[in-house]
């Protein structure tokens, strides 16, 4: 490590000389070891202490925060923000190109937790991810760790049923494609507007999805069968 630098100084400088983004919504798993992670996490605890201290929270006498900023060190790396420093999930594909190959349409239904950028705030719902089948599959769980993946940052809704889009393009080669995402929002659950029923719809189409008119009803048809079986 350089002199009188730490670590995450050291990565940041790494990360614009390779002229890499690293918004909260970003993966920065290329530039983050495992060994720099513990040192990352070791860092941002005492940046927490900081933010404590200047909260006035005595963490010295509280036993409950007592650790705190440990706790919230390792929960941002390792939980709420994981999805930056993982690498991809594998999805290991399978062929598609038999005779009697699938060609339907496929509708996986994914939990998600994600955390907004703006006020790092939880957000929950579900994403329902539609693929009609190209040249290769890959396992129905890995639908959902991709997702997963994506959401695990800081993000906004719109950007994250893009990247869910982006990256289940990328690991299945289906050109057809669609992602709606529900959630509700503790950044207006908790604070602002206080309002406890509030849903945020997005909705991305592609392909098919997007100038077909009967593969989008298909697609919203699936997702109204499957909230009447799994209603959130
Ligand atoms: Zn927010």
């Amino acid at each position: 490590m350089s002199e009188g630098k730490n670590l995450s100084q050291v990565i940041r400088e790494r990360m614009k000389m390779a002229n890499k983004r690293y918004w909260a919504g970003d993966n920065v798993s290329e530039f983050v070891s495992d060994e720099d992670k513990a040192t990352l996490i070791k860092e941002a605890t005492v940046a927490f202490e900081g933010v404590l201290d200047s909260l006035l929270i005595d963490r010295e006498n509280d036993p409950n925060s007592h650790g705190t900023a440990k706790r919230l060190a390792k929960m941002y790396f390792n939980e709420i923000m994981a999805g930056r420093y993982d690498p991809a999930p594998d999805a290991t594909a399978f062929p598609n190109d038999s005779e009697d190959r699938y060609e339907g349409m496929l509708v996986v239904r994914s939990e998600l937790r994600s955390m907004c950028s703006h006020h790092h705030q939880p957000v929950s719902g579900v994403a329902y991810i539609g693929i009609i089948a190209a040249q290769k599959f890959i396992g129905l769980s890995k639908y959902t760790r991709i997702a997963q993946w994506c959401a695990r940052r800081g993000t906004l809704q719109e950007e994250l049923a893009n990247d869910i889009a982006r990256e289940i393009e990328k690991a299945t080669g289906a050109k057809d494609l669609g992602v709606y995402i529900q959630a509700v929002h503790g950044c207006c659950e908790n604070r602002g507007i206080m309002a406890h029923s509030s849903l945020t719809q997005t909705t991305v189409l592609k392909g098919a999805f997007k100038e077909d008119g009967n593969t989008k009803k298909e697609f919203f048809d699936n997702i109204k069968l499957q909230q009447e079986f799994a209603p959130r």
